[in-house]
């Protein structure tokens, strides 16, 4: 156990969470910060850095259980749709250090903004390509 994380913590109960679902491999709990109505977290017990640690059965187990609460809290909160998130390193965002998977429900288009730039004029995919399979 990772004395040091707060999610481990929070699975070994030594701080609160609103714990939603809680089985072997894993627990969801409501985020604090409610970046949209509902966000939650579901993360493995075992402490893993992010997904590119975690081991793939572990991993399709989380994928799993996110998929089971998704359809739970778009029912119960009536979302019309939502973002599943997990942040991979400080560039990308990723603050705690315990692999976590996000569940935003989603109501409006304004609420959350994950902007995607159009770049294909400057990249040449066929590149991109080749140095990814080869
Ligand atoms: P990330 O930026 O992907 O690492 O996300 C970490 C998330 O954990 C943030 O959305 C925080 O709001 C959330 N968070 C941090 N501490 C707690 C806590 N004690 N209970 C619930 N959520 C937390
Ligand atoms: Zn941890």
């Amino acid at each position: 156990k990772m004395s040091n994380c707060i999610f481990c913590k929070i699975i070994n109960k030594e701080i609160p969470g609103k714990i939603i679902y809680d089985d072997d491999v894993c627990i969801a709990f409501l985020d604090l910060s409610q970046a949209t109505y509902g966000h939650t977290l579901v993360i493995p017990k075992k402490h893993f850095e992010n997904i590119l640690e975690v081991d793939a059965q572990t991993l399709a187990h989380v994928m799993q259980v996110t998929q089971k609460l998704a359809k739970q809290i778009v029912e119960k909160l009536n979302a019309k749709g939502l973002n599943i998130l997990t942040n991979t390193n400080e560039v990308a965002g990723q603050t705690v250090h315990h692999f976590h998977v996000h569940i935003l429900p989603r109501y409006d288009e304004k609420e959350l903004v994950i902007e995607f730039n159009d770049h294909s004029q400057d990249v040449d995919l066929d590149e991109v390509y080749q140095k990814i399979v080869k």
